[in-house]
């Protein structure tokens, strides 16, 4: 019986590792999407940021060339002012002049507006340069280490899958049977020690007597209340 228990805890070893394991197959996959997303998420921001950089830089190219010639009609509408012979024509020549001004004021206007986004993006781009980084020095290795614990994750289950059908041929089927049905029903720990003289799943109150019995290991008791199996571990109840 005492062997039935010892190979009893190694195949509730076998389990808790092959639970583990169960659940790393969810959490690995969640958890390099994220950090990957994390990533290309920044990444793509440096890409807007830079690009609307680039586009007001374009846009400040073209108004300024446009203000040129603006300034040389504006100009050459001030030298045909000198030479005007009628109160009409003169009239509309100021029109146009007053008119040329406020479009190239216009555009003065939306030339300081472009300076001021593209020092927010200067600024912005150094600062989101700066978190990439940071954040790729730190999850270029989580990702690798992850990619890796992926990659081995069904070799480790595999493994501990062959080592639990070997340890399984070697206890007592009826054993089996009752540790089957409570990890089924109760999830988690089906042998547990004694604490305090009571069990240690449920925490009921074990009789002396029935102490004594479990003492011995001559024979395998579940919990009256849980139905887990009980051991004695000394360490457990000095
Ligand atoms: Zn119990």
């Amino acid at each position: 019986m005492q062997n039935d228990l010892a190979l009893l805890m190694d195949l509730q070893e076998l389990d808790d590792q092959l639970g583990e394991l169960e659940r790393s197959r969810i959490y690995l996959p969640e958890m390099i999407q994220k950090l990957e997303n994390e990533l290309s998420e920044l990444e793509s921001n440096i890409e807007e940021n830079d690009k609307l950089l680039l586009e007001s830089a374009r846009e400040q190219k073209s108004i300024e060339l446009e203000i040129e010639t603006d300034k040389e009609q504006l100009e050459s509408y001030q030298k045909q002012m000198k030479i005007i012979k009628t109160n009409k024509e003169y009239d509309a020549l100021t029109t146009e002049i007053d008119t040329k001004k406020l479009a190239i004021s216009d555009k003065e206007e939306k030339i300081l507006a472009l300076m001021a986004t593209m020092d927010e993006c200067k600024e912005k781009s150094g600062q989101l340069k700066e978190q990439l980084k940071e954040i790729k020095a730190g999850n270029t290795q989580q990702l690798e280490m992850l990619k890796d614990q992926s990659l081995s994750l069904q070799a480790k289950i595999d493994d501990r899958m062959a080592k639990r059908i070997r340890l399984a041929k070697d206890i007592n089927r009826q054993i089996i049977g009752t540790y089957e049905r409570v990890r089924k029903g109760k999830g988690g720990l089906v042998v547990v020690p004694i604490r305090k003289k009571a069990c240690g799943g449920c925490f009921k109150q074990i009789p002396p007597q029935r102490i004594q019995e479990i003492r011995r290991g001559d024979k395998i008791f579940s919990c009256d209340n849980c139905g887990r199996i009980l051991i004695w571990i000394d360490e457990n109840n000095n």
